[in-house]
């Protein structure tokens, strides 16, 4: 099977070294960080694409989609690979597409709004971007890796969400053009509310070729740490800044004690035993943090500027999911969930779950706006494995004290809790994608309503 589609693809793609069927190679392409997650592993660990492809332009791709759809072969896209739920692990085989090719940025308009590919990585349009006075609104801590393709289809929000809420809030996804697999593909534009329909899919209805993605003014930032002898005086301190609307701020982070331990290549801004705040603020504003931290009992252990992408050290590398990556490498018995605290009741939700779970259940905030303009304590808390039950013990406990829970342990969208409560992302699935070939078993209400159950 590998070898005859591999055959029939190369009558579309000029050059055979960008049609894989390598095993090691292929077995890479179709993974992505989705071992993160002690249930997803095994299931996941085997699951292969027949063969990958990395089309270099729009009629490579639409031929390859083409053949897919005549001989119902079925596709899964890779954009970086670095999801986190298997999200771009082919589960039914067939054909990986890997768009890391497609990687233009075409112009960044008058009005700030970035005109790309979908391969293009999010650190490249953040370093363009800011050399002409724009940067990204937010960033997956993946910021180097990650394409914007891949951040649409996958990825939720990050640093600056502090300030810009997540991807889907605030029209930072202007529109896209994408890719239906219908009778024939075609190419589809979407603006506007209509973007939801495909946006955060898992590329399960649409393939995005062509994105207007909203930028924001450039900003002279300071990346700031600081140790605190209390978790409690910590959050106090990093709510503070995180509530106060006179403060700019790009990223608001809270670790209790041991998470700053994991953190060995910035462990000289780690003070032993104590809660630790990592933060991006107007440099323009240092003078006065400094002010509040000495009342908030507070210690600077770091001030330095950012400059782009490249900078090191680099704090967003300890914070959103790279936190979790830290503390794996220092305990492999760690894992991660991701949860949302109620602003007006989070202390108290702090201490149900300290009751509960003790210290199998690490506190690791993360400040963000929602589609309302009302900022909240997002975490995702770094959680001790022992057994699956014990982890969805912990997940129904959060969701019965009012912690939202988006289960990173699943490996479809629906309990990934971003699925749109309004189903149109099932609807556009039926329009765009009726045979069920774009990432197959990745939208299981699809597969219900066509099996008839
Ligand atoms: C250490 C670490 C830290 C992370 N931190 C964050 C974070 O802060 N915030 C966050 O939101 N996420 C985070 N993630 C998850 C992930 O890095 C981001 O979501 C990232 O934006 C995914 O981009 P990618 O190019 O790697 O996508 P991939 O992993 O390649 O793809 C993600 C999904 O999108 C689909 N897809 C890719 N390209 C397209 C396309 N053109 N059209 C349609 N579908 C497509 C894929 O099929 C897959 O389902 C983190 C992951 C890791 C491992």
């Amino acid at each position: 099977m590998a070898d005859s589609i591999a055959v029939e693809l190369s009558e579309f793609v000029s050059d055979p070294a960008r049609i894989v069927t390598a095993p090691r190679v292929l077995d890479r392409l179709s993974h992505d960080f989705y071992w993160y997650s002690p249930v997803l592993r095994p299931k996941l660990a085997p699951k292969v694409a027949d063969v990958a492809v990395q089309p270099r332009d729009m009629d490579e791709l639409m031929a390859v989609l083409g053949y897919a759809l005549r001989e119902k072969v079925p596709v899964t896209v890779r954009g970086a690979g670095t999801g986190n739920y298997g999200q771009c692990v082919p589960l039914r085989g067939g054909i990986l597409l890997d768009l890391s090719l497609l990687d233009k940025l075409e112009t960044i308009t008058r009005d700030g709004v970035a005109i790309c590919q979908p391969g293009l990585r999010l650190g490249e349009l953040e370093a363009v971007a800011r050399a002409k006075g724009w940067e990204l609104r937010m960033y997956p801590s993946t910021l180097l890796k990650a394409s914007v393709g891949g951040f649409l289809a996958g990825g939720s929000g990050g640093i600056g969400s502090v300030a810009h809420g997540g991807l889907r809030d605030f029209d930072t996804v202007r529109g896209f053009e994408f890719v239906t697999m219908e009778e024939q593909p075609r190419i589809v534009a979407y603006e506007g509310e209509a973007v939801h329909e495909i946006l955060h899919a898992w590329g399960t209805n649409g393939i995005l070729t062509r994105i207007w993605f909203a930028l924001t003014p450039a900003i002279e930032w300071t990346q700031f740490t600081a140790a605190f002898d209390t978790y409690e005086q910590a959050f106090t301190f990093a709510e503070t800044i995180a509530c106060g609307r006179n403060w700019t701020k790009r990223l608001v982070t809270v670790f209790e004690w041991p998470i700053p331990d994991f953190f060995t290549p910035i462990r000289r801004f780690v003070r032993n035993q104590k809660a630790m705040v990592l933060l991006m603020i107007a440099s323009s504003q240092i003078d006065q943090l400094r002010e509040i931290l000495a009342s908030s009992g507070g210690e600077e252990t770091f001030a330095g500027s950012y400059d782009g992408p490249r900078t090191q050290p680099l704090l967003s590398d300890y914070t959103w999911n790279h936190t979790t990556l830290w503390a794996m490498k220092a305990d492999p018995a760690y894992t991660y969930l991701q949860c949302g605290f109620s602003g007006a009741s989070c202390r108290q939700q702090f201490q149900l779950l300290r009751e509960r779970f003790g210290t199998e259940f690490l506190f690791h905030i993360e400040f963000m706006k929602n589609g309302k303009g009302e900022i909240y304590p997002g975490a995702i808390p770094i959680v001790r494995f022992t057994t699956e039950e014990r982890l969805n013990d912990m997940i129904e406990y959060c969701r019965s004290i009012d912690v939202f829970v988006a289960n990173p342990h699943v490996n479809y969208l629906e309990d990934g809790g971003r699925f749109r409560p309004d189903n149109i992302q099932l609807r556009a699935k039926q329009k765009y994608d009726p045979h069920g070939l774009l990432n197959p078993g990745k939208m299981i209400s699809f597969q219900k309503e066509s099996s008839g159950r």
